[in-house]
C-alpha cells in the first residue's frame, strides 16, 4: 500500500468516527427538543410532575429520579391534591425549609456531577442507596431556588466530572419555567372556580358544571340528581360565637360533605351557608340516601367555637332528581331551572318541617316560572 493510500485510508476512518458522532449528538439533540416540547406543552401541575417523574427517567435511562418542590405557601401542595408518584423510585416531596437546597447548591446556576457520599444520598435519593453516580438540578426563578430535581444512575461513571453540563443546565432552566407557568395558571384557573373560604367550587362554576352534567346524562341516558344544603340557624352560629367561628365551621362542613362524595360527584358553595350537590347517574332513592348520610355525619360531629365551647350542627338537605331524556342542548337550560328549582323548593320545605332533614321533591311538580309551588307534592323521610 503507497502512503497516499494509507492517509487516504485514515482519513476515511477518521471521517467515518466524525459522522457518526455527528450523527449521534443530533439524535441526543432531537430528543432533548423532544422533552422540552412535552414539558413546555404541560399546563396542568400533575401532568408536568408525571413528565419529569415517569418520561424523564425512562428518556434518560435513569434507575432514580427525585424532585424537591420549595413550596413554604403550600400552592403546589393543593394544586397537586391527592398525586403521588407511580413507583417508589421516584419521588416528590414538597419543602417549607430552604435551609438545605442552600447547602446543596453553592452555585445555583450550575447542576452537580457528583458520586454522592451518604448525606447527600439520603437527601437527594432517600429510597435509592444504590445511586452511584447523579446529576443535581438546581431549580431556579428570579435567584431563588424553587425546587431541586435529582437523576441517579448505578453507574459510577454515569455522571462524573468531565461530562458537559451546558444542556443538562438549560434543561433544568426550562423545567423551572415550565413549573412556575403550571403554577401560575393553575392558581388563576383555581381563583376563579374555587370558593377561598371552603375549598369547594363556586357558585359560578356550579351553574357551568350542572349544564355540563345535565348533557352528559342526556347522552349516555342516565339520572342526574341534586342536592341543596342549608345549615340551621347559622345565623346564631355566628351571634354566638362570633364571625371566626361561623367560618370555621363552613369551612369544616364543606370538607365533611366532601367526604362522602364520590370523585365524579360535584360540590359547591351556592350561598352564603348554602351547598350545591350533582350526583351523575345517581337515582333519587340513591340521592335520599346520600342526603341522609351527609345529614347524619354532620349532625355526628362536635364542633368547637374559638373559645372552645362545643356545640352540633344540623342541615336541612332538598332533593331532586332529573331522569334521562334524550334532549336537544336548548331544553338542557329549561332542566337546570327545574332541577335547581325543585332542589331549592325542597330545602324550603325541610326548614318549614323543623329543620335537620330531607326532603325529595321530583321536578315534574315544578315550574321554574313559578315562585309559589305549595302544590308540589312531597315525599318527606
Ligand atoms: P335557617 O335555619 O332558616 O337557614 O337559619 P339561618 O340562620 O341559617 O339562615 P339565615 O338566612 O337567617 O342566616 C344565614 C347566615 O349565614 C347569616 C350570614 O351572616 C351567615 N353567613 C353567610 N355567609 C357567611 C360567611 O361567609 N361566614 C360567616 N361566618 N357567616 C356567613
Ligand atoms: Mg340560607
Ligand atoms: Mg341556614
Amino acid at each position: 500500500m503507497n502512503p497516499f493510500e494509507k492517509e487516504n485510508r485514515s482519513l476515511k476512518r477518521t471521517l467515518h468516527v466524525l459522522i457518526s458522532k455527528a450523527e449521534r449528538n443530533q439524535d441526543i439533540l432531537r430528543t432533548f427538543q423532544e422533552i422540552e416540547l412535552r414539558l413546555l406543552s404541560c399546563n396542568r401541575l400533575a401532568d408536568l410532575l408525571d413528565m419529569l417523574l415517569v418520561n424523564l427517567k425512562e428518556y434518560f435511562r435513569l434507575d432514580d429520579i427525585d424532585l424537591i418542590l420549595f413550596d413554604p405557601e403550600y400552592t403546589a401542595r393543593e394544586l397537586v391534591e391527592g398525586y403521588s408518584p407511580p413507583s417508589n423510585r421516584q419521588t416528590l416531596r414538597f419543602s417549607d425549609d430552604y435551609k438545605p437546597l442552600k447547602k446543596l447548591y453553592h452555585n445555583p446556576d450550575k447542576p452537580l456531577l457528583i458520586n454522592p457520599n451518604s448525606e447527600v444520598k439520603s437527601f437527594a435519593f432517600p429510597n435509592s442507596p444504590y445511586v452511584a453516580s447523579c446529576a443535581l438540578l438546581p431549580l431556579v426563578r428570579q435567584g431563588v431556588i424553587i425546587g431541586s430535581l435529582h437523576l441517579g444512575s448505578s453507574d459510577s461513571q454515569r455522571y462524573n466530572k468531565n461530562v458537559a453540563t451546558d444542556y443538562i443546565g438549560h434543561l433544568a432552566s426550562v423545567i423551572s419555567v415550565c413549573i412556575e407557568n403550571c403554577i401560575s395558571q393553575e392558581t388563576l384557573r383555581r381563583l376563579s372556580i374555587i370558593d377561598m373560604l371552603t375549598k369547594v367550587n363556586n357558585r359560578r362554576s356550579f351553574d357551568q358544571e350542572l349544564l355540563r352534567e345535565l348533557s352528559r346524562a342526556s347522552r349516555n341516558n342516565y339520572p342526574l340528581s341534586c342536592l341543596f344544603i342549608d345549615l340551621d340557624h347559622f345565623k346564631t352560629v355566628n351571634d354566638t360565637y362570633g364571625h371566626q367561628t361561623g367560618d370555621r365551621v363552613l369551612a369544616q362542613t364543606a370538607q365533611t360533605i366532601k367526604k362522602q362524595l364520590r370523585k365524579t360527584d360535584f360540590i359547591a358553595r351556592y350561598g352564603g351557608e348554602e351547598f350545591a350537590i350533582l350526583l351523575p347517574a345517581c337515582v333519587s332513592s340513591r340521592a335520599v340516601q346520600v342526603a341522609e348520610l351527609i345529614r347524619n355525619r354532620v349532625r355526628a360531629i362536635t364542633l368547637r367555637s374559638d373559645q372552645d365551647e362545643a356545640f352540633k350542627m344540623t342541615l336541612s338537605i332538598g332533593v331532586s332528581t332529573c331522569d334521562p331524556t334524550p334532549h336537544p342542548e336548548a331544553d338542557l337550560v329549561n332542566d337546570a331551572h327545574r332541577l335547581v328549582a325543585s332542589a331549592d323548593k325542597a330545602v324550603y320545605q325541610a326548614k318549614e318541617m323543623g329543620r335537620n332533614r330531607s326532603v325529595y321533591i321530583p321536578i315534574d311538580h315544578v315550574k321554574p316560572t313559578q315562585n309559589s309551588l305549595m302544590d308540589a307534592e312531597l315525599m318527606n323521610i
